[in-house]
């Protein structure tokens, strides 16, 4: 089955159809880099790296660019309150920003430019809007877009150019005045004192917000790509602005499908810092792993909002549990079988295929994560009512291949962190096989002990047929 998409654009499912067979072109506006991120902003991240996982296991080649904002008002506002430039400021946050990702398994992008580092980009394409009567200039050098010369303005967020109007007069108040037109929006700016800024031929200062996914997005992608992403709240003006900048340079279509993930709240209220329910990815990663984070993002459409609470994380955590004692089951086990598929062990394999079919159609739905997981729920209860000691090594072998399949698309690994080092892990298996051998001279006291000795240390022991099954308490 095709891959199905939600389009802002024409608010309903589209079949994706790429512009190369067998290539994705998508871009995904990045966060701006002056704070740890909150997990707010960790919702686009994986839901959009979970779509570049499901493209990829398609066999689509994806390229996926992503891109850091690296010059605006937070990030000088907080490099003058430290004393330094603002470029200390972002790429101490950058660094700190793919050190989260890689805690929640999201993969880098193919490439993450930099606004700083694409800024002669931004000048071409302003001067090429200029020349096109779309750029004008105004006396202190600030260069503002005509946004009623184009003629899609309002076309993904669905709103009237008229009602726009009433809803940006405010601006005439805020010294805006030099605009021919409220609606007009910057494209390049004059610097202010203690601003970093670039020479171009309108004034020194910097670019407006809009310009430079424009400008990454057309460098990295070509002029029309197939998928452009962020958070809903980008919708208007952000990416309105940035079609209207795209199309009226390059003539073509900007991006030919537009998705965009619900925001994420904070106890049923809007995450924010004046509520004082805020919380960084950082924040949560001291209480919970990644993996659990990532989990329980999709634990909802992207389309849906996403309510925050410990009671949901503590849910997701059980739910991610239930998944990887399933693989450790597996492991184990495989470690003691032996043989190869008797037929009906066969019928099993085809059986379990049927939860991955139920897989896809949901990711084809639109990335339905959350029917996704309760098909690789459905998946696990069928292997652990499968997987014993009287299975094959090969029988174990596929479960686990068809497992792990389905989860990696999600992001999520199998494997539980172990933080044990070597020795302590060796330690443990000695202690077992002593408390084995305890056991077989009938000392059961002494088994005991050894069971609650490493209880205390934080090691449960579980006796099965197959044998002794160690876990971190
Ligand atoms: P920003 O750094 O504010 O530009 O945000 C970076 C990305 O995170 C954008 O795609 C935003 O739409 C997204 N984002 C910010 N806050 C939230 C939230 N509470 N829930 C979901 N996405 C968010
Ligand atoms: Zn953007």
């Amino acid at each position: 089955m095709s891959i199905q998409i939600f389009n802002t654009l024409s608010r309903s499912k589209e079949e994706f159809k790429p512009i190369v067979p067998g290539e994705v072109r998508m871009y995904v506006c990045g966060p701006t880099v002056y704070n740890l991120i909150h997990i707010g902003n960790a919702r686009p991240m994986i839901v959009f790296d979970t779509v570049r996982r499901y493209f990829e296991y398609k066999g689509y080649k994806v390229n996926y660019v992503s891109n850091f904002t690296d010059v605006d008002d937070k990030i000088i506002k907080k490099a003058n309150e430290e004393g330094v430039d603002a470029e200390v400021i972002s790429e101490r946050y950058i660094e700190e920003c793919k050190k989260d990702m890689a805690s929640l398994n999201v993969r880098p992008a193919t490439t993450h430019p930099q606004a700083t580092k694409e800024i002669d980009g931004m000048i071409e394409m302003i001067q090429t809007l200029i020349d096109k009567n779309f750029g004008y200039v105004a006396d202190d050098g600030t260069v503002y877009y005509r946004t009623r010369m184009f003629p899609g303005y309002g076309k993904l967020s669905h709103k009237n150019i008229d009602d726009l109007r009433g809803g940006n007069r405010e601006l005439k108040v805020t010294g805006e005045e030099q605009k021919e037109d409220p609606l007009d929006f910057v494209l390049w700016k004059p610097k202010k004192e203690g601003e970093p800024y670039w020479n171009c031929p309108w004034c020194k200062g910097r670019p407006g917000w809009h310009i430079e996914c424009s400008v990454m997005s057309r460098k990295y992608l070509g002029e029309t790509i197939d998928i452009h992403a962020g958070g809903e709240d980008l919708v208007f003006p952000h990416h309105e602005n940035e079609i209207a900048q795209s199309e009226a340079s390059s003539g073509k279509p900007f991006a030919n499908y537009w998705m965009h993930n619900a925001f994420l709240n904070i106890d049923n209220r809007k995450m924010s810092k004046s509520l004082g329910n805020f919380f960084t990815v950082r924040d949560i990663l001291d209480q919970y792993d990644g993996q659990v984070i990532r989990y329980f993002m999709q634990t909802v459409h992207y389309r849906s909002p996403l309510n925050f609470s410990r009671d949901l994380m503590e849910s997701a955590k059980t739910s991610y549990e239930r998944i990887v004692n399933c693989a450790e089951n597996l492991t184990f086990l495989e470690g003691k079988a032996a043989g190869s598929l008797t037929e009906e062990e066969k019928a099993l394999i085809a059986q379990a295929d049927a939860y991955r079919v139920q897989f896809e159609e949901a990711m084809d739905d639109d990335f339905n994560t959350a029917n996704a997981l309760s098909a690789i729920f459905e998946l696990v209860t069928f292997i652990n009512s499968h997987a014993d000691g009287n299975a094959s090594r090969d029988l174990l072998l596929a479960f686990h291949k068809e497992l792990a399949a389905l989860t990696d698309i999600c992001g999520l690994t199998l494997e539980r962190k172990n933080d044990l080092a070597e020795d302590e892990v060796a330690y443990i298996e000695a202690k077992i096989a002593e408390r084995k051998a305890a056991k077989k001279a009938k000392d059961f006291a002494r088994a005991d002990a050894i069971r609650a000795e490493l209880k205390e240390k934080g090691i449960i022991l579980e006796d099965t047929r197959e044998g002794v099954k160690w876990k971190k308490a």
